[in-house]
């Protein structure tokens, strides 16, 4: 078990992003990260163990101008629980990012193919291939990609993905791992479970 939680919307991101990981605590984790949109960029922050590390790390950003990010938590399948080994994963390009939680049973193969292909991995997880994955399957279109990628994906998996160039754009897809969605009048929200989403929305959706 992990937790993730994203967010679309109008309010400054990073505090929803901490509150809801700390709300999804009780699920268990062995470290943390986020990521937001911040000028046409992805910044992305990591850190082994409790959630307090990545709050000391994120610390003077805490109120930065940004609606739009993903938060996770970890619980290592496939690598140690180290920095690099924590979620968010990014592309080759460092522009697309994702969050995953779950195990990707076909992982090694798609590695292969995908290094073959000329992509550089950073992490020992299963859950970088997706990054690389979608990257490979991408043409402007992201929903369309995650799509294409999925369809060759082998496991279970709930997942949020962000791309730099589409700032308001955060597409989420489960297979067997739990996932939910909130809404209110001016956001999205993703989340692992309800209890991240109920300062801000009863008006929940379970894809
Ligand atoms: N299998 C992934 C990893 O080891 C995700 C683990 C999780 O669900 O937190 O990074």
């Amino acid at each position: 078990m992990c937790g993730i939680v994203g967010y679309v919307g109008t309010r400054r991101v990073v505090p929803i992003l901490l509150e809801g990981l700390r709300r999804l605590e009780y699920r268990g984790y062995d470290s943390a990260g986020l990521v937001y949109h911040f000028e046409n960029q992805l910044v992305r922050y990591r850190a082994k163990g409790k959630l307090v590390n990545l709050e000391k790390v994120v610390d003077e950003h805490i109120g930065v101008a940004s609606s739009t990010g993903l938060g996770h938590t970890r619980w290592a399948t496939h690598g140690a629980p180290t920095e690099n080994n924590a979620h968010p994963h990014t592309d080759c390009t460092g522009e697309l990012v994702v969050v995953h939680n779950g195990i990707i049973e076909n992982y090694s193969a798609l590695k292969k193919e995908l290094t073959g292909k000329g992509h550089t991995f950073t992490s020992e997880t299963d859950t970088e291939v997706l990054a690389h994955l979608i990257e490979d399957c991408l043409q402007g279109d992201l929903v369309a990609a995650v799509r294409e990628a999925l369809a060759r994906v082998e496991g279970s998996y709930a997942i949020g993905v962000l791309w730099a160039k589409e700032p308001e754009l955060l597409v989420a897809a489960r297979n067997h791992s739990p996932l939910v969605m909130g809404v209110s009048s001016d956001a999205c929200y993703i989340a692992s479970d309800i209890p991240a989403l109920l300062p801000y929305t009863r008006d929940v959706i379970f894809p």
